[in-house]
């Protein structure tokens, strides 16, 4: 079978790989929506990426069932489903706690791109099936679920891991689609306030929507000072950094109040360090609560975020700016997220439908 993978650091392209087939507990499907992710790209250049040649990209898909596993119970050849990004070994002591993304080691239930081919192919290969697909309910578009496997699940997660109380004050780094998420996340949460730090009119329109009431810009001077200037020189209750490089971490220290909570669902590159400057931590005595974290999977996650979606809550398909047709596109649509033009919030590429 034909997939768009990592060909070698920084030289995407096709490759051809064996189909795969289907342990009993297992399934394989066919893409029916794909998104490229960021994080694909971040991997494609060298990034905590796969280290086997040829790997298939793609995290991020809405497929139909081809094959499954003898134990499989829920699910039947033919379904379209929701794939959550990241699908866990469930048998892994590492998920029976209160996280499910590091079950064997620290990110090891995110399979796709990292320990195997993603859904950049015709076919992919889905572990665990009755716990690792989602069922899409009535009345929720395909392209809605697609935003929910990654850019909804890791957006959301951001905010709830920001400890936001009702009506405080929220500030978000970054809003490209994770960040965006998290707006909406943080908004459903209950913030009263919710400043945004990004430029590209289309995301601040996008950020408006989902309930930004504060528009910060690098343009207008350095990020946490505005943010401190803007809550009276207190910080925002949470701060939530979904973009930005290895610089923004001590800017969002900087700009979270004395007790807050930084919140971080950031890629750094690995060759970053994270400084912080001792003042922004209160000479480390501030009471600040830091947490980074990785989009959560599974099946129960993904299919409570498309009741969100369901119930009329949040539209993440408000995401999608870009759209291409079939299968060949895969490639144009994953450049398009390299090159980030003004006007691009995710892209889509519809493969079957
Ligand atoms: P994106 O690149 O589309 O958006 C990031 C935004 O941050 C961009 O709009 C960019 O202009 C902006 N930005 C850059 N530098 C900034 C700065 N100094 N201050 C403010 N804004 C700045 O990426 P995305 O798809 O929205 O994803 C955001 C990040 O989350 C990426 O690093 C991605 O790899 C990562 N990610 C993490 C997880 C996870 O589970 N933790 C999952 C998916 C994506
Ligand atoms: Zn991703």
């Amino acid at each position: 079978m034909r997939g768009y993978g990592i060909k070698a650091i920084n030289v995407p392209g096709w490759v051809e790989k064996e189909k795969p087939a289907a342990g009993p507990l297992d399934a394989v499907l066919r893409p029916v929506l794909i998104s490229p992710c960021t994080s694909d790209l971040h991997s494609m250049h060298g990034g905590a990426g796969p280290k086997e040649k040829d790997r298939i990209m793609g995290h991020e898909a809405v497929g139909e069932i081809v094959e499954v596993g003898a134990l499989v119970r829920e699910f039947k050849v033919g379904e379209t489903v929701a794939v959550p990004c990241t699908t866990p070994d469930w048998l892994a002591p590492g998920v029976q706690g209160r996280f499910n993304a590091h079950d064997r080691s620290p990110l090891g239930s995110f399979k796709f791109l990292s320990q195997k081919d993603g859904v950049m192919a015709e076919f992919f290969h889905v572990n665990q099936a009755d716990a690792n697909l989602a069922r899409i309910p009535e009345g929720v578009a395909p392209e809605a679920a697609l935003m929910t496997v990654d850019m909804m699940s890791t957006g959301f997660y951001g905010a709830e891991n920001a400890d936001i109380a009702y009506g405080d004050t929220v500030a978000v780094i970054g809003i490209g689609p994770v960040g965006l998420m998290t707006v909406a996340g943080a908004e459903l949460r209950g913030a009263g306030r919710i400043i945004v730090i990004g430029t590209r009119p289309n995301c601040v329109k996008a950020a408006r929507e989902y309930g930004a009431t504060d528009v910060v810009s690098y343009k207008n001077g350095d990020l946490a000072d505005q943010v401190l200037d803007l809550t009276g020189g207190r910080g925002a209750d949470s701060v939530i950094i979904a973009g930005g490089g290895a610089e923004t971490f001590g800017k969002a220290v900087r700009m979270c109040k004395a007790m807050g909570t930084i919140s971080n669902v950031n890629y750094f590159d690995a060759a970053d360090t994270l400084g912080m400057p001792a003042p922004a931590w209160g000479l480390g005595m501030a009471d600040k609560t830091i947490r980074g974290g990785f989009c959560p999977g599974g099946r129960s996650r993904i299919e409570k975020l498309l009741d969100v979606i369901k119930y009329g809550r949040c539209d993440p398909a408000r995401l999608i700016t870009h759209v291409f047709e079939g299968f060949e596109k895969i490639e144009d649509a994953t450049r398009l997220m390299e090159e980030k033009p003004a006007d691009l919030i995710k892209p889509m590429v519809r493969i079957r439908w």
